[in-house]
């Protein structure tokens, strides 16, 4: 049984005084049935560990990079992130992929450093809308996830993220069964490369999650929970996709 997940990408948002959504969060969830992972801009990661020191919710990072350590001015380590509090970190968002022309070979080397600091990677992939448009999704997000992912992946440490570009931060998400559509064939391709332990790899579906759409998202094959933008930065907004997650 894969355990669900809802997990929040605070992105560029959220200064020293945005502590008090978490603790709102952590004191209406205390006992989440799913997993909950915040993932709060680096700066504020040490205090969020702090705050969240008897809570359940766990933190990470929103990048890291692909060296342990070294001159590499303005990046973070993973070994920072995990030092700092971190447990989790997304690789190869969208907005990296494309304000940073982040490759999937890079994010696998992120990845693969991110495991040997003991972090779970969230890696993510997704079309956008032209690619959608011309009728590549599926081989577009089968070849950002096969080189995305190092050959240190397991289903433990490794959680895959579903997020078209184009619903990203729009209001958009696809039709519930283009939804079921790229999942089942993540599924497929995990299972091509990882065998029976691909059931084990959990598959989260992001863009545009809100408390009015997450019940019926939740309820599409293979989704294991959500990354959430936007609705993450409200602890009522990211506690009721919560409350959907624990209820589906
Ligand atoms: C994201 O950036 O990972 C995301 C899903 O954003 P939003 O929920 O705001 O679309």
């Amino acid at each position: 049984m894969r355990r669900k997940m809802a997990a929040g990408n605070w992105k560029m948002n959220g200064l020293r005084a945005s502590l008090a959504e978490l603790g709102l969060l952590a004191s209406k969830h205390p006992a989440p049935v799913c997993e909950v992972l915040i993932c709060p801009p680096a700066t504020l990661l040490g205090w969020a560990s702090e705050a969240l020191l008897q809570s359940e919710i766990r933190l990470g990072g929103q990048d890291c990079h692909s060296e342990k350590s070294g001159a590499h001015t303005g990046d973070v380590s993973a070994a920072m992130l995990a030092d700092a509090g971190a447990s989790h970190v997304i690789l190869g968002h969208s907005e990296r992929r494309a304000d940073h022309g982040e490759s999937s070979d890079m994010v696998a080397a992120k990845a693969r450093t991110a495991h040997m600091a003991g972090l779970t990677a969230v890696i993510c992939v997704g079309e956008t809308e032209a690619e959608r448009d011309a009728g590549t999704t599926l081989s577009v997000i089968g070849a950002q996830l096969q080189g995305s992912l190092p050959a240190t992946a397991t289903g433990t440490n490794t959680i895959i993220a579903y997020e078209p570009v184009w619903a990203i931060g729009t209001g958009r998400t696809p039709t519930l069964s283009q939804i079921a559509e790229v999942h089942d064939f993540l599924r497929a391709e995990l299972s091509g490369r990882h065998g029976a332990e691909a059931e084990a790899f959990r598959l989260l579906y992001g863009g545009s999650v809100k408390p009015s759409n997450a019940a019926e998202i939740f309820a599409v094959s293979n989704v294991d929970g959500a990354l959430v933008g936007g609705a993450s930065l409200k602890a009522s907004d990211f506690g009721a996709i919560i409350d959907a997650l624990d209820a589906a």
